[in-house]
């Protein structure tokens, strides 16, 4: 798979790759200007990753009829480097690339299975929804950032994701699964909160102020904590975990 045949890439902000590479997260614990440093130039490649999923998302709304306009507002789009609309449509428009439910479900599964030594975090436990379609879990497959880690970690660059509704539980189930699984830090960006997906299975939840609202606790048998709304679609809004 190669990024013409999913969509275009964003040539112009080749710049940011590579940023949770060259920007290793210090936990906001130790107070070091470097740490705070670190942690803001994430926050900022993040900000500007939101930002262009609204852009992206009102240019697109704006292309619709009123009633097409009404039903595509509940979807949801992210960036940065591609951009993803959710959802199963069929071949999305540019500027939107064409991951599949079932691509992203698959990639998802192979990367964040259980090996006998880890015992942090759990694997990802697919979660069936009545739209699945016939696949459990194609569903939650289908939300826009999940096709963006895929097509980031692909890439071998983890670059900050800006998504414009707010995260879903099962979304940051994943998210901290996968960061934990595969030894990446990845940071998302929503309407409310940030969020530091920490190899380690901690996460860091920022306000849009930038302060620390949330780090995940350990409980004594070393698990990390897990999201709280992970099941009811009413309650994630606004929880920072
Ligand atoms: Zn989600």
């Amino acid at each position: 798979m190669n990024s013409d045949e999913l969509g275009s890439k964003e040539k112009s902000k080749e710049s940011i790759g590579k940023v949770a590479s060259e920007c290793p997260i210090t936990s906001a614990d130790e107070s070091g200007l470097d740490a705070g440093k670190s942690i803001n130039s994430l926050l900022d490649k993040a900000d500007e990753a939101y930002q262009r999923a609204e852009d992206t998302f009102e240019e697109y709304l704006d292309t619709l009829s009123p009633a097409k306009r009404v039903e595509h507002s509940m979807k949801c789009v992210a960036a940065d480097g591609y951009i993803a609309l959710s959802g199963y449509q069929e071949n999305k428009p540019a500027p939107f690339v064409n991951v599949n439910g079932e691509q992203s479900l698959d990639f998802l599964q192979k990367h964040t299975k259980q090996s006998p030594d880890e015992n942090a975090v759990k694997e990802y436990k697919v979660r069936g929804h009545y739209s699945d379609k016939g696949v459990k879990g194609k569903h939650f497959a289908t939300h826009s950032e999940k096709q963006l880690l895929m097509l980031h970690h692909m890439d071998g660059d983890h670059r900050p994701i800006g998504v414009t509704r707010d995260q879903c539980g099962d979304c940051r189930e994943a998210f901290q699964s996968f960061a934990y699984h595969n030894d990446v830090t990845v940071v998302v960006r929503d309407p409310n909160f940030y969020r530091i997906y920490q190899p380690s299975g901690m996460v860091e939840v920022y306000d849009l102020d930038r302060k620390l609202v949330h780090k995940t606790s350990v409980d004594k048998n070393g698990m990390v904590e897990p999201p709280s709304a992970s099941t009811v679609a009413a309650h994630y809004t606004g929880r920072p975990w």
